[in-house]
């Protein structure tokens, strides 16, 4: 999942920005001021920072010159019609430029370009610390080696990513992965989350919940 570093003094704006892109599946965090956002870009990696450039304590052109540094993509959020801004923005290496106020719509597309454009959209899963899912490719790896799955096996593995020590009813584990409806015969995600679980060594992690389905504890 790509993650994303929100600088944005407006909050309004940032909450609107972090619902559209959480939805479409990134991860936000969001930093209220220009301190605050190379803070946080010291502290863990970013795939992408929207920034905007009238911010306090450090302005955009100051952290962008830091996700430089960092080999962080960066578009800008910029006031409408503030032309300069823009094209001063690209000129010292901003990826794209996002006018406020914004379509949702032209943002994602924007986000998805830029991030596919700095090939950031490799799109691998973690289940530390061991598992690695290539979600392009279909290949899952534990501690480094391929591990063969079955397609149902890996269509298991990827609900149980997606829900995280989230308790699953067998009856939805079955018509999620199988589309079709449970008719009560539980053997059959029985037996294929045993098999998924045995061949990645999650017996301890993918646990099953009495009397409802299983939860991967994370
Ligand atoms: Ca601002």
């Amino acid at each position: 999942m790509n993650k994303i570093l929100i600088a944005e003094d407006e909050k309004p704006i940032a909450n609107l920005l972090c619902t559209a892109l959480e939805g479409a599946g990134y991860r936000c965090i969001w930093a209220p001021d220009g301190a605050a956002a190379s803070d946080f870009l010291e502290a863990e990696p970013f795939d992408l920072v929207l920034l905007d450039i009238m911010l306090p304590k450090a302005n955009g052109y100051e952290v962008l010159e830091y996700c430089k540094t960092l080999d962080v993509p960066v578009i800008f959020l910029t006031a409408k019609g503030q032309l300069e801004d823009r094209v001063k923005g690209l000129r010292l290496g901003a990826e794209d430029y996002i006018t406020k106020p914004f379509e949702l719509m032209e943002l994602l597309a924007r986000v998805e370009t830029v991030l596919r454009r700095c090939g950031k959209t490799g799109r691998v899963l973690q289940l530390p610390p061991d598992i690695e899912i290539d979600t392009a490719s279909r290949v899952v790896r534990r501690d480094g080696e391929p591990v063969s799955l079955t397609v149902k096996e890996y269509d298991l593995l990827l609900l149980f990513l997606q829900n995280k020590n989230v308790a699953l009813y067998r009856d939805r584990i079955y018509e999620r992965v199988w589309g079709e409806e449970y008719l009560g015969d539980s053997r059959t995600v029985d037996l294929h989350i045993q098999r998924m679980r045995k061949k990645l060594g999650l017996e301890s992690r993918l646990v099953a919940v009495y009397k409802i389905g299983y939860r991967l504890e994370v």
